[in-house]
């Protein structure tokens, strides 16, 4: 029997999760979770499905640990039954609610494609010239080619951009061939809608069967989702075997995502493209194309100076170009620099320096704290050499961006003496003042 405080702890359990989610969500997710068993070790729970489960553990587990019973691991002590299905030829994986059944009616969702996700909208330079030269490829000749293609690279760099254009040139060029875009979320939520709807089948033969190109964006997130990974691996496979093109992108390569080994071997099976950040002379073009293009004339010389200040993420770009515009229709100025730096005072980062190296910041820290750069490459460990090592360590990683591992590298250490060393000092900085200004020295030193 339950004794009524275990479950009172589900019930408040649910009474906070209310205060965090929709109640559609509520609806979805926790109105059928029942209460079988429970003691203090233990909570016994009934699922409607699998993925009920894998839902409440990624996106729950802490709170369910301050609620229930734990384990030795520290982690929630639940066991999970998944409900028996009601009646015969139900699958195996149950809807979670009701719904009226209507398995063949309602389109599969898909994503709409951004008109103005083109490759001729697409400016390109040495950084972003291979992935758009591979996604060409496979827009010409779809399936016949590297397959998949796997685009990564950091935000607002245009990946989406490039997986619109092929759609958009095989819908106006391939008529026969039917392209699916999606997003991996909106794939994971189609497949529990169909769970729920009954017509997983249809989605599966829809995926598996029924589309000549698939393009997935942003993959990273079918991460910990262990579930809805095989479900995709599957239908990859699927598409694969018959020909179909596959299209992914993701914000880092198949390697670094947390998937399984097989999942990543079969990304990384066709070609893997990076799409790197526009360098400079690029960032101005895009610039200008996408002034042009809202009738809005900024000086080279502005639009240098903007591309100069706002060097990582094309979407800054355009949102320095949507402000400047309506700032710029409303009070009818002209652009100049000045103005940039009034209407875009927050946007603008500082300009990329010329890459500074661990040589100048040992030179630097020897001259401020009088020790010898020979000392501070050497281990000693008495307190007037450790420190100012430690800050040159931790002025290294503020101002060099390489890896921890790159930086460990050029120190003789490894990555993680170098973070030990940054923590040491934003721990110190933060009281002592001698040592804040020493630091603000060295690095105005550096820069210039
Ligand atoms: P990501 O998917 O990599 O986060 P997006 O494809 O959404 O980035 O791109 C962000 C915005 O920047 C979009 O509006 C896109 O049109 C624009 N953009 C990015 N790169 C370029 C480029 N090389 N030329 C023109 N527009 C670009
Ligand atoms: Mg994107």
């Amino acid at each position: 029997m339950l004794t009524s405080d275990k479950q009172e702890a589900w019930t408040q359990f649910l009474q906070f999760v209310k205060t965090r989610c929709s109640v559609a969500a509520f609806g979805n997710w926790f109105a059928h979770i029942r209460v079988l068993e429970s003691s203090a070790e233990e909570i016994s729970l009934e699922v409607p499905n699998i993925f009920v489960q894998e839902y409440l553990l990624s996106n729950y587990k802490k709170d369910l640990c301050a609620f229930l019973p734990v384990n030795t691991l520290g982690e929630p002590a639940i066991r999970f039954v998944i409900a028996a299905a009601p009646k015969k030829n139900t699958p195996a994986l149950m809807p979670i609610i009701s719904a009226d059944p209507s398995p063949d009616s309602s389109p599969i969702p898909e994503v709409k494609l951004n008109n103005s996700y083109r490759f001729e909208n697409f400016i390109e330079g040495p950084a972003n010239q291979f992935v758009k030269s591979a996604a060409m490829g496979i827009a010409l000749r779809p399936g016949q080619s590297y397959n998949p293609l796997f685009i990564h690279g950091g935000v607002g760099l245009g990946k989406t951009h490039i997986l619109h254009s092929i759609g958009h040139y095989i819908r106006e060029n391939h008529k026969k061939l039917r392209v699916q875009c999606i997003t991996t979320e909106a794939f994971i939520n189609d497949l529990v809608d169909s769970l729920r709807n009954k017509s997983v089948d249809r989605m599966k033969k829809f995926y598996r069967s029924e589309i000549d190109v698939l393009l997935v964006d942003d993959i990273q997130f079918l991460q910990n989702r262990l579930n809805f990974e095989e479900e995709l691996a599957y239908t990859f496979e699927a598409l694969k075997n018959k020909g179909a093109q596959i299209v992914i992108t993701s914000d880092k390569p198949p390697s670094l995502l947390k998937l399984s080994e097989r999942t990543i071997g079969k990304m990384e099976g066709g070609l893997v493209a990076h799409m790197g950040v526009p360098e400079l002379e690029t960032r101005v073009a895009i610039l200008q194309y996408k002034a042009e293009q809202k009738g809005l004339h900024i000086p080279h010389k502005v639009a240098f100076f903007i591309a100069e200040h706002i060097h990582n993420n094309v979407r800054q770009l355009e949102g320095a170009i949507n402000r400047l515009s309506a700032h710029c229709r409303l009070l009818d100025l002209n652009i100049t620099e000045e103005l940039v730096t009034k209407t875009l005072r927050e946007m603008l980062q500082q300009a990329p320096r010329e890459k500074i190296s661990v040589e100048q910041i040992l030179k630097s820290v020897a001259t401020i704290f009088q020790v010898r750069v020979s000392d501070l490459r050497g281990s000693t460990r008495t307190k007037d050499i450790a420190l100012p090592r430690q800050v040159a360590m931790y002025l290294a990683k503020e101002m060099i961006s390489e890896s921890l591992m790159m930086l460990g590298a050029s120190f003789g250490k490894t990555h993680s003496t170098i973070l030990h060393a940054c923590k040491s000092i934003e721990k110190k900085v933060a009281t002592d003042e001698n040592l804040r200004r020493q630091i603000g020295m060295v690095r105005r030193n550096i820069e210039a």
